[in-house]
């Protein structure tokens, strides 16, 4: 089992200016696996522009293509957790060998490999032996590969053996064109007044652009309310108001950083200076409880700290914030500027 979603196909992925290089290697790559230069080829972006959709489109398209190839979609949490089974049942070489036998290999999201190391020596040499074998690799990642933190230099350097192809937010027409497709297929007939409203004021990314066209139709539904321009104005004016930016660990590391006038990058510098130390405890702390990332994760990408430090950090922050108004007024502080 490929682990592929058949809704992910190249057909259901709308072509833009904002993912036309990154769609077109995408297509090389499925109908010639291993055979282009673009090996590995990285896809990058932010959340919710379609790098799963696109990474899988690949993948299916391959299996029609080539029966007989072995394709496989993994996310780096999936494979992580399996390799940490591995090593605990003795099975390793099992899962060296499971690996090394794939065709078309798929790893989503491999930015949560940072600072696993084991994983990602293993990852390095089930690259090599793909890549060795005109194997294909796909991956993708929320960063460029020379932006990502936490990873093995080695690793990083094969990242830009292939291509790096970036997915960026789509623009208003090609928003449109998305609600039409998605509307299209859920059979529904929708105003272009409507679709227009959506494209215009839901825009930062394709999943939430997804997500709004849900909300009115469940609620037209539910209401049994006509989905004119009137229900639709309503409905996506709150869901707008209530979306909360999902915010990124640069840019928290930014406003705690500006919030102390200090430079960004003092934060990846090792220095044990009493007001660095705090603020750097303060970005992990708001990492921590402000996005999904690992304390792994949020350690590789502050100042390359394990994830002890992390921890150790956010219970420094509580235990400071319960004990010291001053510094709980700061912390209410940055809070609003990060909720901006
Ligand atoms: P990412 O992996 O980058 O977070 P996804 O691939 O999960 O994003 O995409 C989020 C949603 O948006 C999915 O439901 C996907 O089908 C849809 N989507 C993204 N880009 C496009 C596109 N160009 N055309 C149609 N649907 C898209
Ligand atoms: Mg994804």
């Amino acid at each position: 089992d490929s682990q592929l979603n058949p809704d992910y196909s190249f057909t259901n992925f709308i072509e833009g200016d904002c993912n036309r290089l990154a769609r077109s290697a995408g297509v090389a790559v499925a109908e010639n696996p291993g055979g282009t230069a673009f090996n590995p080829l990285v896809l990058y972006g932010d959340s919710g522009l379609g790098k799963t959709h696109l990474a899988q489109a690949i993948g299916l398209k391959t299996k029609e293509l080539y029966q007989d190839k072995t394709v496989l979609y993994v996310s780096a949490n999936k494979f992580q957790t399996q390799f940490t089974e591995a090593i605990r049942n003795n099975n390793k070489n099992d899962f060296l060998h499971f690996y090394q036998m794939i065709d078309v290999l798929i790893i989503d999201d491999i930015q949560e490999l940072a600072g696993k190391e084991k994983t990602q020596n293993t990852f390095f040499h089930i690259f090599n032996h793909l890549h060795q074998s005109g194997k294909q690799l796909i991956l993708t990642s929320d960063k460029a590969p020379i932006e990502l933190k936490g990873m093995e230099n080695r690793l990083l350097s094969r990242f830009k053996w292939g291509l790096s192809a970036d997915l960026q937010n789509p623009d208003y027409d090609t928003r449109v064109r998305i609600l039409q497709q998605k509307a299209y297929k859920d059979g529904i007939v929708l105003d272009m007044d409507v679709i227009e409203y959506i494209a215009s004021n839901v825009t930062n990314n394709v999943r939430e652009l997804e997500g709004a066209l849900i909300s009115l139709l469940a609620q037209s539904t539910l209401n049994k309310k006509e989905l004119n321009l009137e229900l639709a104005t309503s409905i996506i004016d709150k869901l707008v108001k209530n979306t909360k930016r999902e915010l990124s660990i640069d840019y928290i590391q930014k406003v705690v950083c500006d919030h102390f006038s200090l430079p960004i990058d003092v934060l990846q510098a090792k220095t044990r200076k009493r007001e660095i130390v705090q603020a750097r405890q303060i970005a992990m702390y708001f990492s921590k409880t402000l996005t999904k990332a690992s304390l792994a994760s949020i350690g590789s990408q502050i100042g390359n700290k394990d994830h002890a430090t992390v921890l150790h950090a956010c219970k420094t922050v509580n235990n400071l914030m319960d004990t010291d108004r001053g510094f709980k007024t700061q912390i209410d502080e940055i809070d609003k500027k990060l909720k901006m």
